[in-house]
């Protein structure tokens, strides 16, 4: 239940474990709270570890409630794909409710609030409310329909209710104080009228209650112990009490931490929408999306993603956390997790002269070397063979390590080889090679005493499937697109690079949806939803870094 008091905690976790530890509370209560108006991205995850982490670390639970008051925006298909995008990062909501489920109680409430003369409906246009709302320095105004009774404002606020006045016509305010220095205080707003179909209630409502009326009060009728924002609704604290104390309802209380970015992303459903709608990117799941689905296309693990949200942590001042991390915690969990495989991406032709022309070897190499027990599978090896392209240099610069005229090279897990001749076409393209095999040098069982500096994957021709490959880079040439005047020209040209005719081992041809792999030298790779039973997709999900140097020296 408690945690151990000598690990560091954060200073939720310290204002949590003391109420936990005073008996303020017995078990706490926290909530996701999105806006059903997109997919929910990166910057939404960590609010997603940080609540649900809390209510598991700490034995309480979370609940997933829509933000549904915002009628012009919301889509069914949105509420579903966050619900996925929760369960999918490993956790599941104790309940999951809608605002809009409150809002006969909220509108209830209200008129609560317009008996207690705390609330009263305004025919002030937009503009002059501003006017009168002062400014920071400056004290504001009384709205002249301020004064009126609860009589009056009730018959109003249930003509708003009713229909009876067009949108924008009036609003209903709550009653507090236009000299507070807090702008928020300054008589905020509660409702306002929109003739808009609802998601879920449909046409039964015509006023929606505002952010600051509807939050508060959902946290308090599901009695959320702790609600946890983001730094900018600091100032909406008070509003959240004053609403609180004037019900007299159960006291959720709001605690605030800094949004987290990242760089080379955009975290911001508005302009992840606009690339899905000018077709930047094919959908909200394209896997250079920063968002929760297109990082899950891509071939992220949901541990890779909560570890990253761990490690970046929790702070009161506003972050931008590296692209590179989330890259290096993808990395450390695909290297111990993923079965090996070989494909060739630009594939050179190899005829091993010396070998007879229909025999096919059978050999074998591990599946992960990081994980033993998954054992050894198999590889066909014939006098035909592909390599890639970039493994093989005709005038090679001193250091280099492949393959060269009259060079060697080892063809992991299986012989070395020799480069005896170049054949090329009328143009001069390198067309094969024709190399020779040394035959005591399979591997495992090298007696021919070569010391080849370099190891490559290869392919056989015999059995070599085709397959699609999808190469990703940053979809972002800068690292803060979010703050460019134009955050579309800053888009990287070279994000995404098909190679329609790559080869893969033929076992490839049987992985499924979810199967993640490292193809040997090039990188973690995923099935993609578009593969069919003729053509495997396969998306590169991160490139290697320094695994390959440890693996090949087998
Ligand atoms: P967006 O600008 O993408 O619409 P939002 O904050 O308006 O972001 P909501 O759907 O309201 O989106 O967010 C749901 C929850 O996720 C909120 O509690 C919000 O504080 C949190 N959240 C959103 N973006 C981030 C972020 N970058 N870092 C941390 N928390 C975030
Ligand atoms: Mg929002």
């Amino acid at each position: 239940m408690s945690t151990n008091s000598n690990e560091s905690l954060n200073f939720l976790e310290e204002i949590i474990e003391a109420d936990l530890a005073s008996g303020k509370y017995k078990h706490i209560l926290t909530r996701f709270p999105p806006e059903p108006n997109g997919y929910l991205h990166i910057g939404h995850a960590t609010s997603i570890c940080l609540n649900f982490g809390l209510g598991v670390k700490f034995g309480g639970a979370t609940n997933l409630r829509f933000d549904d008051t915002n009628p012009t925006t919301e889509e069914t298909e949105y509420v579903d794909s966050i619900i996925s995008d929760v369960r999918w990062l490993g956790f599941e909501p104790a309940q999951i409710v809608y605002a809009s489920d409150y809002f006969v109680q909220l509108f209830e409430w209200a008129k609560v609030l317009i008996q207690n003369g705390k609330a009263y409906v305004d025919f002030s246009t937009s503009q002059e409310m501003a006017t009168l709302k002062g400014t920071p320095t400056e004290p504001g105004k009384n709205s002249p329909y301020r004064d009126t009774t609860p009589e009056e404002n009730l018959a109003l606020f249930e003509k708003m209710r009713a229909g009876e006045f067009p949108d924008g016509h009036c609003t209903l305010r709550a009653k507090i104080d236009m000299n507070s220095p807090n702008m928020i205080m300054r008589d905020p707003l509660l409702y306002r009228i929109k003739h808009a179909h609802h998601h879920r209630t449909g046409n039964t409502w015509c006023i929606y209650p505002m952010y600051d009326w509807a939050h508060g009060q959902s946290d308090s009728l599901e009695n959320i112990t702790h609600s946890i924002c983001t730094l900018e609704f600091a100032p909406h604290r008070e509003l959240y009490d004053w609403c609180i104390a004037q019900l007299g309802i159960f006291p959720s209380h709001q605690y605030e931490f800094a949004r987290r970015n990242v760089s080379y992303a955009i975290t911001s459903k508005r302009k992840l929408r606009q690339l899905v709608e000018d077709n930047i990117v094919r959908s909200w799941d394209d896997p250079r999306m920063p968002t929760i689905s297109g990082f899950r296309r891509r071939g992220y693990t949901p541990a890779s993603i909560r570890e990253f949200c761990d490690r970046i942590g929790l702070g009161k001042r506003e972050m931008v956390a590296d692209m590179s991390l989330l890259e290096f915690c993808i990395r450390e969990d695909l290297n111990k997790s993923s079965l090996r495989r070989f494909a060739v991406l630009h594939p050179l032709k190899v005829v091993i002269t010396n070998y007879p022309e229909a025999q096919i070897d059978h050999l074998e190499t591990e599946n992960n070397p990081e994980a033993p027990e998954t054992g050894l599978r198999p590889l066909s090896f014939g006098r035909e063979l592909w390599i890639e392209q970039d493994d093989f240099m005709e005038t090679p610069p001193p250091k280099y390590n492949r393959l060269s005229p009259g060079g060697i090279v080892r063809l992991k897990s299986a012989y070395i080889i020799r480069c005896e001749e170049v054949m090329k076409d009328d143009a001069g393209n390198i067309t094969e090679l024709h190399c020779t095999y040394i035959p005591e040098s399979r591997s495992g069982q090298d007696t021919s005493g070569l010391k080849p500096k370099g190891v490559i994957h290869w392919l056989s021709a015999s059995d070599a499937m085709i397959a699609e490959v999808r190469l990703y880079d940053r979809l972002f040439q800068v690292e803060d697109p979010a703050r460019e005047e134009d955050f579309i020209a800053t888009i990287n040209p070279n994000s995404l690079q098909v190679i329609e005719n790559a080869l893969v081992e033929p076992a490839l041809m049987q992985a499924e949806l979810g199967d993640r792999f490292q193809f040997t030298r090039l990188g973690y790779f995923c099935v993609d939803p578009d593969s069919s039973a003729d053509k495997m997709v396969f998306n590169r999900t991160v490139t290697l870094k320094d695994t390959w140097a440890k693996e090949s020296a087998k």
